[in-house]
């Protein structure tokens, strides 16, 4: 299967403060990858170096064989070809659903107004939100919202689907149903990078899991391997807590 994403020995400094100390990894289309780790592990901030959000101290990421960091690389088009999806949903709030899934697709794909619509309802079909395509986000509750923040990152027909604990700030109640919708897509084939702490997730949907511990990654392998035979014991400290 063809490699998605390569990274090789990526560091990242805060100051004097390394929080990414040497982070290598490849993914491969349709991959699903989670990461797990404590929190202040460096999982946003590898989530952010892959897509260019932030800049790299060290090393190097690829994305199609383009390295993110060159200051050549036009980083609009290479983060027109990954969604984002994050803890708060931020959709503009002054915008209807339909409005907000249609902006960047007409912006920046040139759709006519029609095409981005109709893109826009598959999509929230897609999400189980048609009937909300004419509400405002503060009409919806957060759940919902965190379902069109996915129908808008799908709607600029994404290579790569990059999530950041997009379930963390829901009430226990909608964790499922945001669940779902990114089960179906990866279902789909989808190549995706979740950070969660959704270890039901990761363990069921996850085709690999990688441990993040202080910058860098610990351990990685099946959900099986990582989960019911971890190798490492910061692994098993970790998981002790959170399972
Ligand atoms: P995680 O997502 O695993 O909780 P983060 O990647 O958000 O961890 O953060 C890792 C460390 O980097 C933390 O100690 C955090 O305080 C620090 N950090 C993150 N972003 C910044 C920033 N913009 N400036 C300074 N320190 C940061
Ligand atoms: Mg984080």
């Amino acid at each position: 299967m063809e490699e998605v994403i390569h990274v090789k020995g990526l560091t990242k400094l805060f100051g004097r403060h390394a929080v990414l100390r040497g982070i290598d990894c490849a993914i491969k289309a349709t991959e699903v990858v989670c990461v797990i780790g404590p929190s202040g592990s460096g999982k946003s901030t590898f989530l952010r170096c892959l897509n260019g959000l932030e800049d790299a101290s060290g090393g190097e990421v690829l994305v199609h064989g383009v390295s993110v960091h060159e200051p050549k690389t036009d980083v609009d088009a290479l983060r027109s070809e990954i969604g984002m999806v994050f803890q708060r949903f931020n959709l503009f709030p002054h915008k209807t659903v339909l409005e907000n899934i249609m902006l960047a697709p007409c912006k920046v794909r040139g759709l006519t107004t029609a095409q981005a619509r109709l893109r826009a309802s598959e999509l929230l079909e897609k999400v189980g939100l048609l009937e909300k395509i004419d509400a405002y986000p503060n009409q919806l509750s957060g759940g919902q919202q965190q379902r069109v923040a996915i129908a808008r990152a799908l709607a600029m027909q994404p290579r790569i689907m990059l999530f950041d604990e997009p379930t963390s700030a829901l009430d226990p109640e909608m964790v499922g149903e945001v669940l779902a919708v990114m089960q179906a897509l990866a279902e789909e084939g989808m190549t995706m990078v979740v950070v969660t702490h959704e270890m039901g997730f990761a363990r069921q949907v996850a085709d690999r899991v990688l441990f993040i511990d202080e910058g860098v990654v610990v351990e990685e392998g099946t959900p099986a391997a990582i989960f019911d035979n971890p190798q490492e014991d910061r692994t098993r400290r970790f998981l002790s807590k959170v399972l």
